[in-house]
């Protein structure tokens, strides 16, 4: 017999596995030590919203019953060496997800990366934190595993199609993400195992026949006849296949420069920017889980939104990608540029906490760059990071307030310690954000210290800058056929091309991108 069962716990209970299976012994009236029943967890929120922090808890009960597999999908990888192939550009979550979606459907995925391979990227990253050498090919964005490998590995997505979230989630799992990944409310893998989940995926791909090239820069579209015939690498070598999926991220600024040369339509879009906040992630912890220290419970995480008027102009301010025990990292894709983002490791056991701190950017902000065309918001947001980077004497030192300091106007005496490696400079943020940022920062986060007391306080500091919250530019595509409003067999995927905006929601786009090819392609 099988039973659900829903519980609402403190955490001392929920979240130790004894006293949880304690609790559902007396409820249920089951023998504790009798191996004949089960109990497994199938949902599991905490809820920091009151004075008492509880943990929702949904499980299955099994009684004289071998539990049901936990996993719901089956995932078929036949040998596709020899099927007609599609070439995948980038190997972020959206050109993994769609490759190994095309292999289930019967198409040899030739996937270029124009970064290493996991394990080679990690010196470049040292490389970033140590020598302040950034690669314009491997770096935190670049590299295999895309903008996700060294990462949070946050999985949680605003999309509402649960179904293919649990599909993402389930092949994390198959692939060695631990599968507490299918329980949790806001599930996380952390950077420490991401490297090798990501290994996992191309090794998959791989052992099915598809191909995975690293230093493999795409720098050319063959297009004939409006129609994508494939692309060229930087080698000189040409790649076609049934059709081209485009997924490299919101970074690559040489690929919306092809674009724009080759005439492929792109469109501006909105985005945000502003800078990361960092706190000891004990306030944190205090503030949210009002308690002297957090206990079982994990590393206190927060979600913050204010709407703002600043000269007449409504704008939002709000916490992005929070990570939680956590450091703050040089993600910066070009020498010259400076900027900054999140990750934390599995255990999220870091000292500290940061999340972005970001401003909404719209198309009057961006008027000044309209000779640009559709990459006048990309331009707006790389003048802001170079100015950075120039304050900082072309070094990685991110610019850096205490945030009373920053709301008051005045450049910090001191610096609180930090999480990022490369170091900080004390420097009026003002001066380098665009007032349009600084100002609606400064509002919000007056908000918000009202909602949390003491997040304002100087315990926390401002570290620039944080600016690549999402793509600028949109390459847009036809609703149905997933295909370039203008070219055929071109399908711009994920992040990058403006249809994603996290792992999750990558990798679904990648998996439907893969799913629109194959419908229109294979014979
Ligand atoms: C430090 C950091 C932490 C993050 N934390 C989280 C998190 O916790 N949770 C979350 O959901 N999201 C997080 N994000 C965002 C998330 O990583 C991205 O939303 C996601 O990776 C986008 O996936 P994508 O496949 O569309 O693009 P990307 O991951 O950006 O992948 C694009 C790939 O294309 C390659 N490429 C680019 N140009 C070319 C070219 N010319 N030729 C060949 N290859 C090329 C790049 O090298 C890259 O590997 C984080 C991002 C960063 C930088």
């Amino acid at each position: 017999m099988k039973k659900t069962v829903t519980y609402v716990l403190e955490p001392e209970i929920a979240l130790d596995a004894d006293r949880f299976r304690q609790h559902v012994s007396e409820e249920l009236a089951l023998p504790l030590a009798s191996p004949d029943w089960q109990v497994r967890k199938t949902r599991q929120s905490v809820d920091a919203r009151g004075r008492q922090v509880k943990v929702n808890i949904e499980a299955e009960v099994f009684i004289n019953e071998t539990p049901q597999p936990q996993r719901q999908y089956q995932f078929e990888y036949g040998n596709v060496s020899t099927a007609p192939a599609a070439v995948i550009v980038g190997a972020g979550p959206a050109g993994l997800f769609a490759a190994l979606r095309l292999i289930e459907l019967g198409i040899k995925p030739i996937v270029l990366e124009r970064g290493k391979d996991v394990r080679a990227r990690r010196r470049d990253l040292a490389a970033i934190n140590k020598e302040h050498i950034v690669n314009p090919d491997s770096n935190y964005c670049f590299g295999e595993g895309g903008a996700g490998t060294y990462s949070d590995g946050k999985l949680y997505t605003r999309s509402k199609k649960r179904g293919d979230i649990r599909r993402i989630l389930e092949i994390l799992v198959n692939h060695g993400a631990v599968e507490d990944i299918l329980v949790d409310a806001h599930p996380h893998i952390g950077t420490n195992k991401l490297p090798y989940v990501v290994a996992a995926l191309r090794d998959q791909i791989l052992a099915s026949g598809g191909e995975v090239r690293f230093d493999a820069k795409v720098t050319d579209f063959i297009i004939e006849q409006g129609q994508m015939k494939g692309v060229v690498t930087s080698d000189g070598q040409e790649h076609t296949g049934l059709g081209v999926i485009l997924a490299t991220g919101h970074s690559a600024r040489d690929i919306f420069e092809l674009c724009q040369k080759r005439d492929v339509f792109m469109e501006a879009k909105a985005f945000a920017m502003g800078v990361r906040i960092e706190h000891p992630q004990a306030l944190i912890d205090q503030l949210q889980y009002h308690r002297p220290d957090r206990g079982i419970l994990p590393a206190a995480a927060y979600s913050l939104v204010a709407q703002t008027k600043y000269k007449g102009v409504d704008r939002g301010v709000f916490s992005f990608c929070m990570c939680p025990g956590g450091f703050i990292v040089p993600a910066a894709t070009a020498p010259g540029e400076l900027v900054v983002n999140g990750m934390s490791p599995s255990r999220r056991d870091s000292y500290f906490a940061n999340s972005g701190m970001v401003v909404a950017v719209n198309e009057p902000d961006w008027k000044k760059y309209a000779k640009y065309g559709a990459m006048a918001g990309l331009h707006y947001q790389q003048e802001v990071e170079q100015k950075a980077c120039q304050a900082a004497n072309y070094t990685q030192k991110a610019p850096t307030q205490r945030v009373q300091d920053f709301m008051r106007g005045k450049v910090s005496s001191e610096l609180n310690e930090t999480s990022y490696q490369p170091g900080l400079l004390s420097l009026d943020l003002s001066g380098i954000l665009p007032e349009t940022i600084a100002e609606p920062l400064k509002l919000g986060l007056q908000e918000f210290g009202k909602r949390m007391k003491g997040y304002t306080s100087n315990e926390g500091q401002l570290i620039g800058i944080e600016s690549r919250t999402s793509s600028p530019v949109r390459i847009p595509r036809d609703k149905e056929s997933y295909e370039h409003v203008e070219i055929r067999r071109l399908y711009p995927c994920g992040e990058g091309a403006g249809y994603a905006g996290g792992i999750v929601s990558a990798a679904v786009d990648g998996e439907r991108c893969a799913e629109a090819l194959a419908g229109q392609y294979r014979r």
